[in-house]
């Protein structure tokens, strides 16, 4: 037999099939073949009689790694379709599919020793043992008692020597078993709380379960209790005897819903997450290939779960960001989540309180199911929003971070004995310019987008349309000359928090203080137990727990990410506010939230403070198709990064030149097309240019082939190019 293989090895030369012969192996295993001289591991996607390649050529497949197929013939046609629509290369794919480590075979199934009594007559071994082996004598007992017991447990209790003597008299025998490493073993079930359904849960189940096929969008507030409404549709599907994934964006934010689906589902549920220890996440992945487990959790990556006969797909937060992989491999989860339930005649429900407005839009034409649940649970209201105009703060004098509300709002909270949360809104990493005095933000004539302060040459930068414009000197508005560019730090505001109340405990969560897996958890534990009274964070607090003491949140710059150079800066904000408001009086005191801002009437913060997300989309939708944004139009970002900054520039002008031919040739598909530097010029000691294309959706398969085929034809090895769709971040 031949088989084709894809050798595991990343590079764009090797990114094709090779022909071996082999005997009675299966397609979706993992071998180990020679390759170029050496003895490489390699991925069977294939079998076939007979080979274009010359038989004194042909060689033999060494051995099979594992003895059953690791990947599935479905996930292989997967692989197919990913490879396709986002140009990946064949091992970037399949490595998605199987845990890391199990290449180069750097895990094994986790096996402990146990030791148990030989017979049961306790009295008889006692006997035979000296009066004075306290310690054998002692273990003796200890086993009589306590059953088999794990060696190391005995081991430190009672000494190394005391069980090898035992072993050696034949009292004691010595048996390995197979230990499942279970991650966050304490998130788990205790008591069990199910509810009986509201209409509007029961409406949304019914919906869904009357269909059983094509893709769903629940759209419910925050409290609207979307979480029963999955875990009664899991229930169900798994009854029947398919199998689920659920994604959610971020596990050590939202351990909830882990907890919660193992409350109900207990050991049928595992989880995939690349947080988890090597071993853990083998162990996991294990026992949903074995069919051991019929549900998978996880974060983005779980979407590649190896499950059969998949009945649902449900994907909490779908709007988030973290759902489109943006590194190598580059893809966008919710495509990936539609091409598997269509092979597995499965669903898709794709639940938020703040849908993306592409998913909101397709919604609308009819392309996915509309599911609404527009009022909370227990009608407790939704909390108090105060906008506080922040120029007019510094027009009276008062130039600091906190404005006079907030602070007397903290004060309050802190006195009461409640706790607050204060969130900074920072994303990106480049600065806008804005004039503190009266708000107004330099932005581009063109396109509406703010303007970026480029450092080097003092101008101000469109990074949609490349046009740069000259450093104000005064406001256009106004005409003070008060602009402000920084941002403000965690640090500083803890800080000025120490100052203000001494006595008052403060936590910081934000990149500098999560390096660790566990650090994120242990923050909002000490927090949720009462630690301490504020908690000072970044975007990482605006999901996760439930903190019912929680009375005060307060967002210190609501315009810090209005502003990015981003048409998706609007939307995110939106999605942000909403959230952190959310968090404020989950428990029967009325939450209260300030927002502060420069920019008090823009249209984003207004809709914000109210949760009014159909009354938001309605305004951005129609912006978006105004200025032509996807989902009017795909934009292309071509990202080429090298540790050489002018192999490069070579590289980027000579595909630019490329695409500009492509370009003449299909004036009416591109709307607009610039190269330049990125934002972020630097990262990971690799220079960044970017090549941005805006496309229309007419010809947008056959464009995006043959922008790919440029990309493809470089010249430096050294350079890597990516082509990414509809990106997140454009930094
Ligand atoms: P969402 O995910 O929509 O923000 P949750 O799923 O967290 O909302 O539900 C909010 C709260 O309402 C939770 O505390 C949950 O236990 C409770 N809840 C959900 N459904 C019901 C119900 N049918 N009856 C009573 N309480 C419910
Ligand atoms: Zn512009």
């Amino acid at each position: 037999m031949i088989y084709s293989v894809i050798v595991d090895i990343a590079a764009s030369e090797v990114d094709r099939i090779f022909d071996y012969k082999g005997e009675g192996l299966q397609v979706g295993m993992r071998v180990l073949v020679n390759f170029a001289n050496r003895k490489t591991e390699g991925y069977i996607v294939e079998e076939k009689l007979t080979t274009d390649c010359p038989e004194e050529k042909l060689k033999t497949i060494i051995a099979p790694l594992d003895d059953y197929p690791v990947i599935s013939q479905d996930m292989l046609e997967l692989g197919a379709f990913m490879r396709q629509a986002y140009h990946l290369r064949w091992v970037d794919v399949l490595r998605l599919f199987i845990p890391a480590e199990m290449r180069a075979g750097r895990v094994k199934t986790l096996s402990k020793r146990q030791a148990a009594l030989t017979g049961d007559n306790v009295d008889e071994i006692l006997n035979s043992l000296k009066s004075n082996a306290v310690k054998q004598r002692a273990l003796v007992s200890f086993l009589y008692k306590n059953g088999a017991s794990m060696c190391a447990e005995l081991n430190a209790q009672f000494g190394n020597a005391a069980l090898n003597s035992l072993v050696d008299k034949g009292f004691v025998r010595i048996t390995e078993i197979a230990v499942r490493r279970t991650p966050y073993k304490d998130l788990n079930g205790e008591g069990n709380s199910r509810h009986v359904l509201l209409p509007a849960q029961q409406n949304a189940v019914d919906t869904v379960l009357a269909n059983l096929q094509g893709r769903f969008l629940l759209h419910g507030v925050t409290g609207s209790g979307k979480t029963e409404v999955y875990l009664t549709i899991i229930e169900k599907i798994v009854k029947s005897g398919r199998n689920c994934i659920m994604l959610v964006p971020e596990i050590a934010l939202t351990p909830n819903m882990l907890k919660q689906l193992r409350d109900r589902f207990g050991d049928n549920v595992a989880l995939l997450h690349s947080g988890l220890s090597v071993g853990e996440r083998y162990d996991e992945w294990l026992r949903l290939k074995n069919g051991e487990a019929q549900i998978a959790i996880g974060a983005r990556s779980a979407i590649f779960a190896p499950l059969s006969n998949i009945g649902a797909i449900i994907i909490d937060e779908e709007h988030d960001s973290s759902y489109i992989s943006d590194f190598n491999p580059r893809y966008n989860t919710l495509d990936v989540a539609d091409f598997r339930a269509k092979q597995h005649n499965a669903f898709v429900v794709m639940g938020s309180a703040t849908p993306s407005l592409s998913g909101y839009y397709a919604a609308n034409q009819g392309l996915l199911t509309l599911i609404e649940m527009p009022k909370r649970v227990n009608r407790r209201p939704l909390p108090e929003v105060e906008i506080v105009d922040m120029a007019k703060e510094t027009r009276s004098g008062n130039r600091g971070i906190f404005s006079r509300l907030l602070a007397e709002r903290l004060k309050q909270t802190v006195e009461s004995g409640n706790q607050a949360m204060l969130f900074l809104n920072r994303r990106g990493y480049s600065s806008f310019l804005m004039c503190t005095k009266c708000g107004y933000v330099a932005k581009c004539v063109d396109c509406d987008i703010s303007l970026t302060v480029h450092r080097e040459d003092g101008m101000l930068k469109c990074h949609y349309c490349g046009k740069k414009y000259y450093m104000l000197s005064k406001c256009p508005n106004c005409g003070e000359n008060s602009f402000r560019q920084g941002k403000i730090g965690t640090q500083q505001v803890v800080d000025l928090l120490n100052n203000m109340f001494p006595d008052v405990k403060v936590l910081r969560m934000d990149a500098d203080t999560t390096q660790t897996k566990e650090s994120h958890g242990k923050i909002l534990e000490a927090f949720s137990r009462g630690d301490a009274q504020i908690l000072v964070g970044t975007q990482m607090i605006a999901k996760g727990h439930d903190f019912p003491k929680v009375t005060l949140v307060g967002v210190l710059d609501g315009d810090q990410s209005l502003h990015r150079e981003d048409y998706l800066a609007t939307e995110r904000t939106f999605q942000l506010i909403t959230q952190v408001a959310g968090r404020s009086g989950r428990d029967e005191a009325t939450g209260k939230v300030v927002l502060q801002t420069y920019t008090p009437t823009h249209y984003c913060l207004q809709l914000a403070a109210k949760q009014d997300y159909n009354g938001f989309y309605k305004k951005e939708i129609s912006l978006r198709e105004a200025g032509c944004f996807p989902p009017f139009c795909e934009i292309v970002r071509i990202l080429y990064q090298g540790e050489r900054e002018q192999e490069c520039i070579d590289d980027l002008t000579s595909q630019y030149a490329e695409l500009t031919n492509l370009k003449a040739r299909y004036p009416a598909d591109f709307m607009y097309m610039d190269k330049m530097r990125c934002p972020l010029k630097r990262a990971e000691k690799k220079y960044r240019f970017q090549i941005l294309l805006k496309l229309s959706k007419n010809n947008l398969d056959s464009l995006l082939s043959q922008i790919y085929a440029v990309c493809d034809n470089k010249k430096k090895n050294s350079v890597q190019v990516f082509v990414e769709r509809n990106p997140q971040n454009l930094s």
